[in-house]
């Protein structure tokens, strides 16, 4: 039976002990390095868990309150977050600013805020803020804009033109704006018949000799005739969509005829036979094609201004509100309506 044990003396003894030991630490040191592995991923996972979500408001105002951070990284941040969109936490960092900022940048961070109110939507907040500059600095041309904005995004454009007064006091020209927001207000009234807009704008255009898209864009709608009678055929380029798209019934041929730009355009769209070239590419492929290939013309706006491309027409630029910059571009593109019409026929 003794023989099944080992001596505390034996030499195997020793061996087995040391074999064990060998095991105790390998384990340990396994599992100890498993652990420590699992320890530095959640830390980092939770590290980076803060990124995920945004500060909240309350997280925002001990930030803020605890002014590690300057006022003007405090904006950069908050002109970060408006230029991402998020204009909610843009607003929130203003607002904290305003609270306990520096004196000094309290018409600057207000008027930022308000910009921010404008741009999210908030139009009456956006209107609070700026009266609130100018009750108190009255001489700010760019609160001035912005209450303008505001006033014209809202449709009060009684309000929106008696901004004007003090805006050509800062020896700002307000001929284009006036006729502008005039035009507006005529567009949107409940009052007038569309006879009698279209009477008013050709009298804005008449005095004011701009805004030939927007006021045009209406009378070829509602009246082609008086469009058409009325209608500076050299700023044709100008409406070239607009002339694209009007009704064959409507077109005035006798004008047509007389201009070298109108005549190789309803060549091109199929209505006359009177130009064999052009010197637009877009309009010459079409009168060469003669209607074989189904292409028509396509149209972006770009806005001469800041450069951004829509692909709507506007009178106002929302970027940079700029009026009267946007410059239609064409292009060659495949005629939808012309596949349409043929596959209808070849049903029948
Ligand atoms: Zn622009």
């Amino acid at each position: 039976m003794d023989t099944f044990f080992l001596e505390f003396r034996d030499p195997l003894f020793g061996v087995i002990i040391f074999f064990v030991l060998i095991f105790v630490i390998t384990f340990f040191s396994y599992w100890f390095a498993r652990l420590k592995k699992r320890e530095d991923y959640r830390h980092l996972d939770k590290f980076l868990k803060q990124f995920h979500s945004l500060p909240s408001q309350n997280e925002l105002k001990v930030l803020i309150t605890k002014g590690e951070l300057s006022e003007k990284s405090w904006l950069l941040l908050a002109n970060s977050y408006t230029k991402g969109g998020n204009y909610e936490k843009s607003i929130e960092i203003y607002s904290e600013l305003l609270k306990v900022g520096d004196k000094s940048n309290y018409r600057d961070t207000l008027f930022l805020l308000g910009k921010t109110y404008f741009k999210a939507g908030f139009l009456e907040r956006a209107k609070q803020i700026f009266l609130e500059i100018l009750k108190n600095n009255p001489r700010t041309p760019q609160a001035l804009n912005y209450l303008l904005l505001v006033y014209e995004q809202m449709k009060d454009y009684g309000a929106a033109l008696e901004l004007l007064e003090p805006l050509s006091e800062l020896s700002k020209d307000v001929t284009t704006i006036s006729a502008y927001l005039n035009s507006l207000s005529i567009l949107n009234s409940m009052s007038l018949t569309p006879d009698e807009k279209a009477y008013k704008l050709l009298e804005i255009y008449k005095s004011s000799n701009h805004l030939d898209y927007l006021i045009f864009e209406y009378i070829f709608r509602v009246n082609p005739k008086a469009a058409w009678e009325n209608f500076d055929a050299s700023k044709a380029e100008l409406l070239v969509d607009l002339l694209w798209s009007c009704d064959k019934k409507d077109l005035d041929f006798d004008i047509i005829m007389q201009n070298g730009y109108l005549r190789e355009l309803y060549t091109a769209k199929g209505y006359i036979q009177a130009a064999t070239k052009s010197s637009v590419f877009e309009l010459d492929v079409l009168i060469n094609l003669e209607s074989k290939a189904n292409a028509t013309l396509g149209f972006e706006y770009i806005c001469d201004n800041c450069k951004v491309i829509y692909p709507f027409a506007f009178s106002r630029c929302s970027s940079c509100h700029t009026i009267e910059s946007s410059r239609v571009e064409l292009s060659l593109v495949r005629d939808y309506h012309k596949d349409f019409s043929e596959e209808n026929n070849s049903f029948q």
